[in-house]
């Protein structure tokens, strides 16, 4: 008995230290089972906010785009571009220029990028619009674009608007960091047009507003025209893809596709995942500018993800798991563990070693253990979002596989976000999940660098293409 004991506190005292965290942390790591169980749920969301007698009670809006055809390469025109809502705010001038035989056309970009103060973001809706405009004239001004021309404009605005057209955009509601005031139910086209005459001095016409998914499935249809997905896994999420017009209700017609934007951040906001919620997730939340709201997109932005890590940390630390007990006020502050910080602490070769500094920083002092503890809590909440994408991403693919009858699907996602292309483990995992999820589809994964910003131009070009053909 006595060995047994002694053999006993040996394994505990050289238990892997990841084991503890596990199972602090049991209820943030699905399987696969719970993963299919959130994606049905998903799929019963997406039927919801398509069909008019259920849409105005739905989480999930799953809003019209008026998108209806990918490119097909024979687009052109040049085009200016304004990407607001994202992690920052871009104008950019874009070519796009036709491909002749077999020849693909090309996509050729000018950007710039401008800072968006922190007080606009809560300040009244029209200063934020009149800021876009004045950018917009010194991106004209620098680039040496001439103010005598009339030119054409798209609009990536990556937040939820009701369109009855690619130019008219009823504003829902804010997320992520913004909040601006005044402009709820109000157009953004028009806001913008507005916006631009008080700037003055510029002669633009506003084609068309669109989500930044959608941006970036077009960015990404114009060099694979498989591809009828988008995703953003940024500081935000959501994803678009192409519906059956005969189950877009709320638009009149039963021929062809159009674009639908999910807004999946939603998902959850009425309870359909609240026994997957965890207490950091509702602290998440609870401390946001928008309770209640965004809740699936709080499990798995880039806004949060830092945020759900220190609240992990902090409590594991009270209770003694961590740091021998000993809290630090850094650690206690909100946002002192960002994005970044996660995706540094899960670097290949540096992780544990960037996971040391970034406790000291925290004015901790880390044992080695502590170290690979943090960094496995690190792993678990990221992961757990790309699994939570995969199973959202899962229900879309079933969903347009049953719409088209298929056995099996190819089809292409455009994706963009800072998750997404920063995180050194995120893709490789979320392809993964989603392969295991839906064995039947062949899935490929396009990271579209830019998507999002240089995609409304080819929304533009798109609709240019498609009135040209109907006037012949
Ligand atoms: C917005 C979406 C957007 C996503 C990614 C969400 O917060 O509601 O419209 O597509 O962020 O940027
Ligand atoms: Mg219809």
């Amino acid at each position: 008995f006595a060995v047994h004991l002694v053999s006993f506190f040996f394994s505990k005292l050289q238990e892997d230290p990841t084991k503890k965290v596990d199972r602090f942390l049991y209820s943030m790591c699905l399987n696969d089972g719970q993963l299919s169980d959130i994606s049905a749920r998903f799929q019963a969301e997406m039927k919801k906010g398509l069909s008019i007698e259920s849409n105005a009670a739905a989480a999930v809006k799953m809003l019209p785009a008026h998108v209806r055809s990918t490119p097909d390469g024979t687009e052109k025109g040049q085009f200016l571009a304004l990407d607001l809502g994202g992690s920052k705010f871009k104008v950019l001038q874009v070519k796009v220029r036709e491909g002749t035989g077999i020849r693909k056309g090309e996509v050729e970009m000018e950007e710039q990028t401008y800072p968006v103060p922190r007080e606009l973001l809560s300040g009244r809706g029209t200063e934020l619009f009149d800021h876009v405009s004045k950018c917009l004239k010194d991106f004209l001004h620098e680039k040496n674009i001439s103010l005598e021309k009339k030119h054409p404009l798209a609009f990536t605005f990556s937040f939820p608007c009701e369109q009855s057209s690619l130019n008219k955009a009823l504003f829902l509601n804010w997320s992520k960091h913004y909040r601006a005031r005044g402009l709820q139910g109000k157009d953004m086209i028009q806001a913008l047009r507005e916006a631009i005459d008080r700037t003055g001095g510029m002669d633009i016409e506003v084609l068309a507003l669109v989500n930044d998914t959608v941006a970036t499935m077009m960015t990404c249809g114009f060099d694979d025209q498989h591809c009828e997905v988008g995703l953003i896994i940024g500081t935000g999420t959501n994803a678009c893809y192409m519906e059956e017009m005969r189950h877009v209700d709320l638009v009149e017609g039963d021929e062809g596709r159009m674009c639908v934007n999910t807004e999946w951040g939603a998902f959850g906001d009425d309870g359909a995942l609240k026994d997957y919620i965890t207490e950091f997730d509702r602290d998440v939340d609870a401390a946001s500018s928008n309770p209640g709201r965004q809740i699936f997109e709080k499990m798995v932005g880039g806004m949060y993800l830092g945020e759900l890590v220190r609240l992990v940390v902090l409590k594991m630390a009270k209770q003694g798991l961590l740091f021998d007990g000993c809290v630090s006020d850094a650690l206690r502050t909100k946002g002192r563990i960002t994005t970044a910080n996660v995706a540094a602490m899960e670097e290949y070769k540096n992780g544990l070693k960037n996971t040391r500094d970034i406790l000291m920083d925290l004015d901790l002092t880390p044992s080695p253990d502590d170290c690979i503890a943090v960094q496995h809590v690190s792993t678990i909440v990221s992961f757990r979002s790309s699994n939570l994408v995969a199973a959202g991403l899962a229900a879309i693919l079933t969903r347009i596989q049953q719409n088209r009858n298929l056995r099996t699907l190819r089809i292409t996602v455009g994706v963009d976000g800072t998750v997404y292309k920063t995180h050194p483990q995120y893709p490789k995992r979320l392809h993964k999940v989603v392969r295991r999820l839906v064995p039947d589809c062949h899935v490929r994964f396009l990271l579209s660098d830019s998507g999002s910003s240089k995609g409304a131009a080819l929304v533009a070009a798109v609709a240019q293409r498609l009135a040209s053909q109907r006037q012949k």
